[in-house]
């Protein structure tokens, strides 16, 4: 392991009726809240109208900032900050999912920055002080109610980036997972696709001796793989709700990740794909992230053999560690193939007339990835493998 300091703020609230703490996690000296959220979701199942309630037992002044896109937008951000600043803001609550928490979180940044927010996305301004905020989180996948990041699409440039600081993390996060009964199976699969991502991104880490976090990791995958099909049979199943929130939430709070940074190069393409193409996040992931593994088990087919074996049950016997890691590669893509999950960007209508486009956009940073750096010819060919 790398040395390294863990540090996680945020108060995490997590059951049935536990929004009923929502009046008492708002700090006492907060008067005037903004609520964002997305779509409209919160309004079809009562999340809203309950949410309303709560806030009604403090005496709050109550502002809205409603229509979040999934794959939220630089100019949905610009739009929140100028209502922070115009009507005075103290505190921000989201309600809704990842993208509603991702543009939260930027829009607490930029209420403090007298700049274009924009400038903090692409990290050419480091925030110096953020607006509070908490969460009531309603779709389990990104994390992002317990992490310190967001990722925000720029529509008129074609970019979608991720971005950080400390100052993001939410102050508590109420996770009921009576919440997530109404998210509908295709977004449900995608929150489990995006989860398993997430552990996958850090399991392929730089050779480090992680016994722990390995076996942290794998034991969320097999949780997460034994209850996703229960689930799906069974959309208002408490109990499966229950169990793929919790493992959203720790596949990126940053317990998984102690001691070595993990590789994101697949995220980092994905976001890639969706600033061109407006595809959901989790779906770009799962076409790519068998590619991008694929692509790499010559690298340390090792590594691919121990996930193969171990998460999903590959024999070894009588097989070079190279077959095991593939037929372990193999087994993820008929799994998330089996939940419904797209396995090719023509799914998407996505050919390669935009290749290089995403190439670009890809690479806007320069090489990336800490498995394995990534240069351009290995983004064309992760991206061609996919098409
Ligand atoms: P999302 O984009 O927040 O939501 C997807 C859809 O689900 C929306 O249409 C939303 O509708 C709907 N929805 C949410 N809760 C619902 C409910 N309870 N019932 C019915 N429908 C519901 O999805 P997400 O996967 O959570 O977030 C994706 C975004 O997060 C992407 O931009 C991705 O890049 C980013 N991301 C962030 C992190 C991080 O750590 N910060 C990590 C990975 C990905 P409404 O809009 O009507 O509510
Ligand atoms: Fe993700």
């Amino acid at each position: 392991m790398k040395n390294f300091v863990y540090y996680n703020p945020t108060k995490l609230v997590f059951g049935r009726n536990q929004l009923d703490q929502l009046p008492q996690l708002i700090p006492d000296d907060v008067h005037r809240v903004l609520l964002v959220y997305g779509g409209g979701s919160i309004k079809k199942n009562g999340i809203y109208e309950n949410v309303l309630e709560k806030l009604k037992e403090r005496s709050l002044n109550v502002f809205e900032l409603s229509g979040v896109e999934p794959n939220p937008r630089i100019s949905t951000v610009r739009k929140g900050a100028d209502i922070c600043k115009k009507e005075h803001i103290d505190f921000l609550l989201a309600v809704g999912g990842g993208s509603v928490i991702d543009c939260t979180k930027t829009i607490a940044a930029a209420a403090k920055y007298e700049g274009d927010p924009w400038d903090l996305v692409t990290k050419q301004a480091k925030p110096e002080d953020a607006l509070p905020l908490g969460t009531v989180l309603t779709l389990a996948a990104t994390g992002s109610e317990m992490n310190a990041g967001a990722v925000i699409t720029n529509w008129e440039t074609n970019e979608k980036y991720g971005w950080g600081s400390p100052l993001l993390f939410p102050q508590f996060s109420i996770l009921d997972p009576v919440h997530t009964f109404t998210v509908p199976k295709d977004q449900t699969v995608y929150g489990i696709v995006d989860m398993m991502s997430h552990i996958f991104e850090q399991y392929f880490h730089q050779p480090t001796h992680s016994p722990v976090q390995d076996r942290m990791c794998e034991g969320v995958l097999k949780t997460i793989i034994s209850t996703a099909p229960k689930l799906l049979e069974n959309l208002e199943s408490y109990e499966h709700r229950e169990t793929i929130m919790y493992a959203g939430t720790m596949a990126l709070n940053g317990m998984l990740q102690m001691g070595y940074r993990g590789d994101w190069a697949t995220h980092n393409i994905e976001h890639a794909v969706s600033a061109v193409y407006d595809i959901p996040h989790a779906g770009g992931l799962a076409i790519l992230f068998p590619n991008w593994m694929k692509y790499h088990v010559k690298q340390d087919a090792q590594r691919f053999k121990q996930m193969a074996v171990r998460v999903f049950g590959v024999d070894p016997e009588g097989k070079s560690d190279e077959e095991a890691a593939l037929q372990g590669i193999d087994r993820l893509r008929e799994f998330w193939s089996a939940l419904g999950a797209p396995s090719r960007l023509s799914d998407y209508d996505i050919d390669d007339t935009k290749l290089d486009l995403m190439v670009e956009r890809a690479m806007a940073n320069g090489p990336f990835g800490n498995f394995h750096k990534l240069e351009k010819d290995d983004v064309e060919s992760i991206l061609r493998m996919s098409l």
